[in-house]
């Protein structure tokens, strides 16, 4: 049997201090008396512009800044308003805000700011957890440094040829600045020797808690961790950050910015309708089609739990003429990528999927999340209908409840997050979950 037994032991005790909370949503108004309910809204609950704020604020480099204009950004949202100003400056963040708040472009626009581009030398390490977001990382990244031409990203994950990847950094042309990718291959990489982390400045790991609660791969983000210097701006997110892994992050990390942008409790997303069905297993198929057939979407995600029912259960509605694609762990990488890209960009319409496709993917048109089985828990709920209703926009989200331990799931869920599921109504109206 292999010995895990030092797969838990931290990165470097020595670090352990006990962390300055600069800001975090959760600390009481200092004025000493409580925040009315109104107050609490208005510093919580909304996307944009809440403050007068505005990109230009940060004092970002202008070719950021256009790029920004670009992509149409108009107003910072909460998270980025929170995190921006200290991470550009170098400081180590820890952040969890609700899915779609626009995590991403806070350590995208923070490394792009400060990154001083060298020949052959590798400056910024970004690791997440599968590949599609490695990707979707890549893609933010070429977005925001239009303007750069001088700064080089690429991503690298498992299924492709490992070979290709090694060309890459043994020429200085072809070295990337900005290394995005999943820590099995990034480790593969660093180990052989092709990948020289000794330059590293800035280290981000996007949806932290699930690479370093799960064994394997924190043993290798820590592998990875390691070889880079001790200097370094350390940055972790997540749209979950249970209280049990905030020290765990904390390791990694010195004195960070502790940003919570919402409580657990305040998780639920904005602009998002809920709902659940009580049905028999069986009468699943017959049901989703129905809804298919009478709910107006832009594009529906619908989760199962397993490869074989994703396949199955796209088989069927391909059989019925529906637009519809799936992507699960079992399919190779190229088949991943080009399966999610032709979705994102609405060459299909329909997305069956297994769990691997829950977290941290954004796209913009998913106004339906059908949770055709039951995830396995309120953290998996929680990322699989935040595939609704990115930043801000409306949504709705359905899940079939066909036995008591999905009752018990949807329990869970409602106590955890503080949110009322309804029954599904016979009819949706229709402008509370399409943006019109
Ligand atoms: P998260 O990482 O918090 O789940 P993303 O970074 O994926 O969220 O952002 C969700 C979507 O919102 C993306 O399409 C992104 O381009 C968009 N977005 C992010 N920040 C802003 C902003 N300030 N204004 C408008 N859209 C934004």
């Amino acid at each position: 049997m292999v010995d895990h037994a030092d797969d838990l032991i931290d990165y470097d005790e020595e670090d352990e201090n006990i962390p300055t909370e600069v800001a975090t949503a959760e600390q009481p108004p200092t004025n000493g008396q409580d925040a009315t309910e109104e107050d609490k809204k208005d510093k919580k609950g909304s996307y944009v512009g809440i403050h007068s704020t505005g990109f230009r604020d940060f004092l970002l480099k202008p070719e950021l800044l256009r790029a920004i204009v670009d992509c149409g950004f108009e107003h910072p949202s909460e998270v980025q308003q929170e995190c921006i100003p200290q991470s550009i400056l170098g400081m180590d963040v820890l952040c969890q805000a609700k899915s779609g708040m626009g995590k991403t472009a806070v350590f995208v626009l923070a490394t792009l700011q400060q990154v001083e581009p060298a020949p052959g030398e590798v400056s910024v390490i970004v690791l997440c957890h599968t590949r599609e977001l490695a990707y979707q990382i890549r893609n933010e990244y070429t977005r925001f440094s239009k303007y750069m031409p001088e700064i080089k990203i690429d991503v690298f994950f498992g299924g492709t040829v490992v070979k290709e990847d090694m060309k890459k950094f043994s020429n200085k042309e072809t070295t990337p600045h900005i290394v995005v990718g999943t820590p099995g291959r990034i480790l593969a990489l660093v180990n052989d020797g092709h990948l020289r982390v000794g330059s590293v400045k800035h280290f981000v790991l996007d949806e932290c808690d699930k690479m370093l609660d799960q064994l394997d791969m924190r043993r290798d983000v820590q592998a990875i961790f390691r070889k880079t210097p001790h200097n370094k701006q350390v940055m972790m997110f997540s749209a979950t950050l249970s209280k049990d892994i905030r020290p765990i992050c904390k390791k990694f990390m010195q004195n960070p910015l502790e940003i919570y942008v919402d409580d657990e409790t305040k998780l639920t997303l904005h602009g998002l309708q809920q709902y659940f069905l009580k049905l028999n297993e069986s009468a699943k198929n017959r049901k989703l089609n129905d809804l298919l057939d009478t709910l107006e979407f832009n594009q529906v995600c619908i989760f199962v739990k397993s490869v074989t029912r994703a396949n199955e259960l796209n088989k069927l509605l391909c059989d019925c003429n529906f637009p519809s694609i799936c992507i699960h762990g079992g399919m190779s990488q190229t088949d991943r990528i080009a399966r999610y890209k032709a979705f994102k960009d609405f060459q299909k319409r329909i997305m069956v999927a297994t769990d691997v496709f829950g977290r941290g993917i954004d796209i913009e048109r998913v106004n339906i999340v059908v949770n055709y089985d039951m995830p396995d828990g309120p953290d998996t709920y929680l990322h699989r209908v935040g595939r609704a209703g990115r930043f801000g926009t409306k949504g709705a989200a359905i899940t079939f409840v066909s036995n008591a331990e999905d009752a018990e799931i949807l329990n869970k869920v409602q106590e955890r997050f503080e949110v009322n599921i309804t029954p599904l109504p016979d009819e949706l109206e229709i402008n509370n979950y399409m943006a019109s």
